[in-house]
């Protein structure tokens, strides 16, 4: 049985992956703030974490597998974007998770068994926070509740930083009612016309860290096998998740396996993200007439953990191997998969060396197979070629329809010849112009 290796963020180094319990491998993905559009970089986590639920599914069973993904539907960012707009927050939320799942849809991303979200888990919330501070790891102050870095010895130990380097770094926030500057928020007050829930702290709503701890607890554990998220999860997210959920649980380890997958950047390297306004975002992409196997494809062209730069060319190459692959795969049904692949993946999922792998095999039916570990040439031979046809016969009648408008009636003839050469027929009428095959 081929033996899973997985990096561990905590460990630093490759571990072989084996799971507290066979029967039931949990696994937990940080997912949506549900604010804005997912842009490409959002979207590596969600497929890398897909992959890696795949394998486990393919290696345990899928019904031994349980992989939560959560959403973050209550946040200030949320918040802003609702009074913006002046909408409820729950509206913004809704819309932006249904175009999360219908992006994320479009790459091949399957459901995680479970999608907990924020708003539906708020009991659990408080009652973490409370058991906290009744054990001395958490304060009020000033109508918030912060946890007490300075009560858990062992705050770091994901990020093995020095504690005032890695408060600089990410510029924590300052605050006067906060006893230490790493002190972080567990709960914060909301005003009456602001969404909040009832607490013994007063109306307010939780702080982001809290809402994973409490949700694993309640749908996976006190200890989950993997936890994954993208690089800047590590601080602070994660280590605030890790010294919450260990001081709730009498030092209990939160995860067993500490997965983040590198940063997608565009040309010249710099880090896609909202704030630097760089972005494009997966529906963009989408509109442009990219297929969402071809996005998936450029995400796994570079191993999860190393940087991957967004390019045309990327694009264009991934769009290319799909091509030979969908050749290659013909129509078969899915056969076996090749150890190759499998012994490619097991390796800390290297998806590029079971790229080149399943490049190499000759045989159609364990080629699908082998794809579907991956989440590829799950489409079939016909829909993968004839979307394209379609688009290309499409644009050259927009671009004869453009040439009669010039007068250009040697260009449109031209385009209606080419066409014809294909054996597609034009018909011209009042509502445009349909097309058929001769
Ligand atoms: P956010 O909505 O910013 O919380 O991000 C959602 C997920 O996407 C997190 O796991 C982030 O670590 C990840 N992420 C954000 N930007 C990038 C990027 N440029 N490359 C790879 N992962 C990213
Ligand atoms: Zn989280």
């Amino acid at each position: 049985m081929t033996e899973l290796r997985l990096h561990d963020t905590l460990a630093r180094e490759k571990r072989v992956f084996v799971p507290a319990d066979p029967g039931r491998v949990t696994m937990y993905a940080c997912g949506p703030t549900v604010y804005n559009r997912a842009h490409i970089g959002n979207a590596r986590p969600a497929v890398v974490f897909d992959v890696l639920a795949r394998f486990l599914r393919h290696r345990y069973g899928a019904e031994a597998v349980v992989y939560a993904r959560n959403v973050t539907d209550v946040d200030d960012k949320i918040i802003e974007a609702a009074r913006n707009e002046g909408v409820d927050p729950e509206t913004v939320a809704a819309r932006y998770e249904a175009f999360y799942d219908s992006d994320m849809g479009a790459l091949g991303v399957e459901k995680p068994e479970l999608t907990p979200h924020a708003t539906h888990n708020i009991p659990e919330m408080v009652a973490m926070i409370a058991r906290l501070v009744a054990s001395g790891h958490a304060y009020e102050a000033d109508g918030h509740v912060l946890f007490y870095v300075p009560s858990d010895p062992d705050y770091g130990i994901l990020g093995k930083r020095d504690r005032d380097a890695m408060i600089a770094g990410a510029r924590v926030e300052v605050a006067s009612y906060k006893k230490d500057p790493a002190d972080f928020v567990l709960w914060k007050p909301s005003p009456p016309d602001m969404i909040g829930w009832e607490s013994p702290w007063g109306r307010g709503r939780p702080g982001w860290h809290i809402e994973c701890s409490a949700m694993i607890e309640r749908h996976l554990g006190e200890t989950i096998d993997i936890h994954g998220g993208g690089l800047d999860l590590i601080f602070p997210h994660h280590e605030n998740e890790i010294a919450q959920s260990r001081c709730a649980h009498r030092g209990a380890p939160l995860a067993r396996y500490w997965v983040h997958n590198g940063f997608l950047s565009m040309a010249g390297g710099e880090k896609m993200s909202k704030s630097l306004g760089n972005v494009i975002t997966v529906g963009e992409l989408l509109e442009q007439g990219h297929k969402g196997e071809t996005l998936r494809l450029a995400l796994l062209s570079a191993h999860y953990r190393q940087p991957l730069e967004w390019s045309g060319s990327l694009i264009a190459q991934s769009k290319a191997t799909l091509d030979r692959l969908y050749r290659a795969g013909g129509d078969s049904a899915v056969g076996e998969v090749d150890p190759g692949v499998l012994g490619a993946l097991a390796d800390d999922l290297n998806t590029p060396l079971a790229l080149s792998r399943l490049a190499a095999i000759d045989d159609a039916g364990v080629l699908r197979g082998s794809a579907a570990l991956l989440g590829l040439l799950e489409g079939s031979h016909e829909s993968w070629f004839r979307g394209e046809g379609d688009a290309r016969v499409d644009a050259l009648i927009a671009a004869r329809a453009d040439a009669k408008n010039r007068r250009d009636f040697a260009e449109a003839d031209r385009i209606r010849a080419e066409l014809a050469e294909e054996g597609i027929v034009l018909e011209d009428s009042a509502q445009g112009t349909i097309w058929r095959r001769a």
